[in-house]
């Protein structure tokens, strides 16, 4: 064993191509390895076998009387029968009596990605060391008014920030790096291992701070090994949409979890190489004894078809229009495609010309990793140049293919997009397949781009998509061979994750032995035993507003916007004189997004008429001034809903006015101008924001 680092003490990548032998913390009694029996040589049979010819006499074979063998012993099919038995099922019951007193157990739990596809991140932690795998974001639903993306919420890595022994990155996906640059300098920079093309594209969405501190090691997942504290990681290669995708087998005091996230099988990868099934079955010879495995495709029958074939197809429908202009509109993060697509391109002559700025970013940093290996000059940028070239030499490729609000082809759709403007006659492909929900902006897009006379094409029948997430038949060819103990379906909404644990079931794994935690749920792992925890951690949900420099947690701010967008906004300001505490002339209104104009003068009358009469009448009452705004709120919402049937955002300031001064008074507690009352030390409240 070769060490290859040896920067702290016991955390090391060793280069080794040896078998790690932990077998002894795999020896829990439910993985009963059968007893080995060595046959030694051949015992030769009572009788020869008996050939009988064809077309032949049966009548003269001779029959020995079964009193002639009496020593034979009676031919068994035992061992291959024993799956049709159907073991008693455990309850959990009689499983939590196999804990032994006072052990400690490995806990395994995600922060997200449990009940949905995205913002990944896994927590593996025994006694006072954690590892985390991937730290990932999921972008904003069209409800979430404001918000850029969500990010894991990691308040219970920052209470633990010192036990963090490394952050395990599976590939480059923005689902699982793409929260890395709001976290890392919060978790004090924890080491970072992953694989090139996962770093440079970390790296890219870093700001100098965190690049100046960032620490990583770079792993080989055919060579490496990585030890750190009582964690032992091995990385296997999987097929993915994107190159360098790995899967963990982590080596931990109570059994060896698998993580496999992301993965497909593809014999035949475009440009990776095929997922490393001899090295993933040795693992499962050793003995896994929790696979946490993918299920993002469970409801998908069949193999995941192979990246090539779908760049065969590309390559035939780019000769189909040879003489005109395409544009191609993928993921950029689909960088097997892309790869694909430039070099079919380049095969016909044409030049590349960029647009979006994450296609530029990725395609640039697979040309410094030597993925993309054509000349230099045959990938530009979109810019005037296009117009001086033949059409039958260009082509396109660009984001946007969701209908992305300000992506490249939606401004291109729009005649918005500068140096570049569609003409009727280009070709426009889609190799992508539309998200759910957002299905209204891609015909949004594709209504413009024919209204413009661009030829779309589209057809699913041509392939032009395939997925990077494997289909069921993929799933049963990693469960045959790790072989797991304990299974957790994880990454996928509740629907794919059940459908992945009836397959797990198919495969005989009991049901028992299935753990399916929601988000923060977690997962105990015991010598003997793998059960779910009753502790749940309490999860916020983390919103990144603008360029992430605000993190909005809880549901308030998005009331908040909701009813903002659907209701519109009323601010109230009152004057109040500071001894008398009388309203000082007229109580101003103004309104957003409330009424139409043709009604704002008679509803804002109605609405100061209220006010004005229930703060006279609490103020009769001698009640406390912010008591009595509160009290106008509350019944305010009431009476808007009589007057137009719903409620908008109500905003209550208020002003102190010091009349025999007349000038504004100093600023103490009691003399805060334009503020709203929960911003004073109110009760907190959805119209807070
Ligand atoms: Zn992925």
């Amino acid at each position: 064993m070769i060490l290859k680092k040896t920067e702290e003490n016991s955390d090391t990548i060793m280069q080794s191509n040896i078998s790690i032998d932990l077998k002894a913390k795999n020896n829990s009694s439910a993985r009963k390895t059968p007893t080995k029996r060595t046959i030694t040589e051949w015992s030769q049979p009572s009788r020869p076998f008996v050939s009988i010819p064809w077309s032949t006499n049966t009548a003269r074979t001779p029959r020995p009387a079964r009193t002639q063998r009496p020593s034979q012993p009676r031919l068994s099919s035992e061992a291959f029968l024993k799956h049709r038995e159907n073991p008693k099922k455990r309850t959990l019951e009689e499983m939590k009596k196999l804990v032994k007193k006072g052990e400690v157990p490995v806990r395994v739990f995600g922060l997200w990605g449990l009940e949905e596809v995205g913002i990944n991140m896994t927590v593996i932690e025994y006694q006072d060391e954690i590892i985390v795998v991937d730290a990932g974001l999921q972008f904003a639903s069209f409800d979430m008014h404001g918000v850029d993306y969500i990010i894991p919420d990691i308040s219970y890595l920052l209470a633990k920030k010192k036990n963090i022994k490394g952050i395990f990155i599976t590939h480059g996906h923005l689902d699982h790096i793409g929260a890395i640059k709001n976290i890392i300098g919060d978790l004090n920079y924890p080491v970072i291992y992953t694989t090139p093309l996962a770093l440079g594209l970390i790296k890219k969405s870093l700001d100098d701070k965190d690049l100046k501190n960032l620490r990583y090691k770079l792993v080989d997942p055919d060579i490496d090994i990585v030890k750190l504290g009582n964690f032992l990681i091995e990385f296997f290669h999987v097929n993915h949409s994107i190159p360098e995708a790995m899967g963990l087998a982590i080596h931990t005091p109570k059994g060896v979890i698998v993580h496999s996230w992301d993965f497909k099988i593809d014999f035949i990868p475009a440009i990776d190489k095929p997922a490393d099934l001899g090295k993933i079955s040795r693992i499962g010879q050793e003995g896994v004894k929790l696979y946490l495995g993918e299920s993002t495709n469970a409801r998908v029958p069949g193999h995941t078809p192979s990246e090539k074939v779908i760049g065969e197809n590309i390559k035939k429908v780019i000769n189909m229009y040879s003489r005109k202009r395409i544009v191609v509109s993928t993921f950029a993060s689909n960088i097997g495609r892309i790869i694909q697509i430039i070099e079919s391109a380049v095969r016909q002559n044409r030049v590349i010309f960029l647009a979006g700025r994450s296609m530029i970013n990725n395609i640039q940093l697979c040309q410094e990793l030597g993925y993309i290996t054509v000349p230099k000059e045959m990938i530009r940028q979109v810019s005037g140049e296009i117009d001086q070239l033949p059409d039958e030499r260009v082509m396109i490729l660009c984001t946007g293919s969701q209908g992305e609000e300000f992506s490249a082809l939606v401004r291109m759709a729009t005649n918005q997009f500068k140096d570049f403007t569609l003409k009727p006659d280009d070709v426009v492909i889609f190799s992508s397949h539309t998200i759910p929900g957002n299905e209204k902006a891609v015909g949004a897009l594709m209504n413009n781009l024919v209204d413009l006379g661009i030829e779309l094409v589209d057809d699913p029948s041509l392939d032009l998509h395939t997925s990077g997430h494997a289909y069921q038949e993929d799933m049963k060819e990693m469960m045959a061979l790790l072989k797991p103990e304990y299974f957790s379906p994880i990454h996928g909404e509740a629907l794919m994750r059940h459908t992945h644990k009836k397959i797990a079931m198919d495969m005989k794994i009991p049901e028992e032995n299935i753990l399916l935690p929601k988000n923060g749920q977690i997962i105990e792992m015991y010598d003997e035993v793998v059960l779910p925890s009753e502790k749940r951690l309490k999860l916020d949900t983390v919103m990144i507003d603008g360029k992430g420099q605000g993190h909005l947690s809880g549901e308030y701010v998005m009331k908040a916007r909701e009813i903002m967008a659907e209701e519109g906004v009323v601010a109230l300001i009152f004057k109040i004189d500071t001894k008398t505490k009388e309203l000082v002339g007229n109580i101003q209104i103004e309104s957003r997004g409330f009424v139409y104009s043709s009604e704002v003068k008679s509803i804002h009358t109605q609405i100061i008429n209220f006010a004005k009469n229930k703060y006279l009448d609490n103020n009769r009452k001698r009640m406390d001034t912010k008591e009595n705004l509160r009290n106008i709120k509350e019944t305010l919402g009431e009476h808007i809903t009589n007057i137009i049937g719903r409620v908008p955002m109500l905003m209550i300031m208020y002003v102190y006015i010091n009349r025999e001064a007349m000038v504004e008074p100093e600023n103490t507690d009691d003399s805060v101008v334009g503020m709203t009352i929960e911003e004073q030390g109110g009760e907190h409240e959805i119209t807070e924001a």
